[in-house]
């Protein structure tokens, strides 16, 4: 049982900085305060929150947020994602988050905490198992017509 002890303890740590990260959301319109914690590869972890906007489709989820920041520290690869919220139960990320957490880590592993502490696991391959990925193939041009002359315009 010792081995799966520092595991465990990393879940906590990580569940301890989304928590902190969910104290500080900006959530005026949905009262959904959330925040997140995600673990890079090199060890080093980053929160964020929620920040909602007056024009609803401008707000920012906990999870994207946190990986934007990630992202603009250096990091590429991450290993584990916890997402928080005291005003719900465990909260898997929303569709968007997904595609966005597919980019950088596809096997990535969630944990989403809610009201009471009720935790749920999730794998982002399970979630999201066909991710869009686009590899700037003409292939991937649908509907443009990949053939010599068919995409052009006059
Ligand atoms: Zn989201």
């Amino acid at each position: 049982m010792r081995s799966s002890r520092p595991k465990e303890n990393e879940w906590q740590k990580l569940t301890a900085s989304a928590r902190a990260a969910s104290r500080k959301a900006y959530a005026p319109y949905s009262d959904l305060r959330v925040g997140a914690a995600l673990e890079s590869a090199r060890g080093r972890s980053y929160s964020a929150c929620n920040v909602e906007n007056s024009s609803l489709g401008l707000t920012v989820c906990a999870e994207r947020a946190a990986l934007f920041r990630a992202v603009a520290e250096g990091e590429r690869q991450f290993l584990r994602l916890v997402i928080y919220s005291p005003d719900a139960g465990p909260l898997p990320p929303c569709g968007a988050c997904r595609q966005v957490l597919a980019e950088f880590c596809p096997q990535l592993r969630i944990l989403a905490v809610g009201r009471g502490g009720i935790q749920k696991q999730y794998d982002l391959a399970e979630l999201l198992p066909d991710a869009f990925r686009w590899s700037g193939d003409d292939s991937q041009r649908a509907g443009e017509g990949a053939a010599e002359g068919e995409g052009r315009r006059a």
